[in-house]
């Protein structure tokens, strides 16, 4: 690999340098690494992979907040993101040591496909590397339907899955807890479409938020063609230095009335109808 390559791979990553996207302020680093040895809830993992630091989308709930490098970005957690610019540089350095069968989690922090993908193809490029150097095990995690962009990527994998987060049934809900988020109609249309196209699929329900109808919920769940299902509640409250679920959003839950007992209501509703229901972190476990 000669230095002009890289040049000219970042060159192609620089293309579109938006500085910021909504509310979302965008900054472009270097990072010093792209794959993290996994740990805590991914241990099942080889290495998690995330393209990106911080997300647009911004989920009052989100755990990832509190690895952000300080405490102002973790007070304005959706409101910057950075693109680490050199993700696919660092990725080619691996070729000297192929992944191959390593089980890869894309993203535990993050989400791969943030509104800036569409310009920058930070993590199509990436899935490009992995496929054409390496034979990993991988798994995609997201919210957006930009995922489906990856079809022909990801179709060419001998093991990959795609889980798309679908936290609730309803539209107020997910405004109060994720209202930067795409729609879930449009997520489970676009995991619907992954599935059609013979990918293996799940539908992560993670945190399970409050739902209006469990039966009208699972069933536009089976619609979707999906066999693998996740479900969790908030990550609980471990104290002020452990990742755990934002207080914004435990008030929000109270403010909705929604309590443990609604939850498993609902989850023993998903284990009669779902044919396959994992729950927390067993259910994460590599494919
Ligand atoms: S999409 Fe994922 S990483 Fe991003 S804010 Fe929401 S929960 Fe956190």
């Amino acid at each position: 690999m000669t230095l002009d390559l890289f040049s000219d791979l970042e060159n192609e990553n620089n293309k579109e340098r938006k500085d910021k996207i909504g509310k979302t302020d965008i900054k472009y680093i270097k990072s010093a690494s792209i794959l993290t040895e996994a740990k805590g809830f991914m241990e099942a993992y080889d290495f998690t992979l995330n393209p990106y630091s911080g997300c647009s989308f911004g989920c009052n709930y989100c755990y990832a907040a509190f690895f952000a490098r300080s405490s102002d970005e973790r007070e304005h957690w959706g409101d910057w993101l950075k693109v680490k610019e050199n993700a696919l540089q660092l990725l080619i350095k691996w070729r000297k040591k192929p992944l191959i069968d390593k089980t890869i989690y894309i993203s535990s922090v993050t989400d791969p496909y943030q509104p800036i993908e569409k310009e920058l193809e930070l993590t199509r490029n990436i899935l490009k590397e992995l496929l054409d150097y390496h034979k990993p095990r991988l798994v995609i995690q997201t919210r957006s339907p930009l995922v489906t962009r990856d079809i022909d990527l990801l179709k060419r994998f001998e093991v990959a899955q795609v889980n798309m987060t679908v936290t609730t049934d309803s539209e107020e809900v997910r405004k109060a807890f994720e209202p930067f988020c795409p729609s879930n109609i449009s997520r489970i249309k676009a995991i619907k479409e992954v599935t059609n196209a013979g990918i293996q699929t799940c539908i992560t329900m993670t945190p399970l938020l409050p739902i209006q109808n469990a039966s009208k919920f699972t069933q536009e769940l089976l619609d979707s063609g999906v066999k693998k299902f996740i479900v969790q509640p908030f990550h609980p409250d471990k104290g002020k230095f452990v990742a755990s679920t934002r207080e914004i959003a435990l008030e929000q839950m109270k403010k909705m009335n929604w309590s443990n007992e609604k939850y498993t209501q609902v989850v023993e509703i998903f284990k009669r109808e779902l044919p396959w229901l994992g729950e927390g972190k067993q259910g994460f476990a590599p494919i």
